[in-house]
């Protein structure tokens, strides 16, 4: 019983992705990702195929970095482009 939007708790942790992908978040948020993702199957996914897409992309490409452009479409795919705009 899961419908595709993500609850507000989720929404939280799922703004800061962007910056945990990039190892860019402060080690307590990480933890705090970590931490939900366990207990939350739904993040995980999400959180497994940014990962990997992330990486396919830097080994195909091989650039450092995401363009903001590519993440956003990323992003808009997995239905989470609400989550880029930070409040
Ligand atoms: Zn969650």
């Amino acid at each position: 019983m899961s419908d595709h939007s993500h609850p507000s708790q989720c929404k939280q942790l799922l703004g800061s992705l962007s910056d945990y992908i990039d190892g860019e978040l402060q080690a307590q948020l990480c933890a705090e990702i970590e931490e939900h993702l366990k207990e939350c199957n739904n993040c995980r996914i999400v959180v497994n195929t940014l990962r990997k897409t992330v990486e396919l992309y830097e080994k195909t490409t091989d650039q450092a970095e995401l363009p903001e452009s590519v993440r956003e479409r990323l992003f808009l795919k997995l239905d989470l482009a609400d989550y880029l705009k930070k409040p």
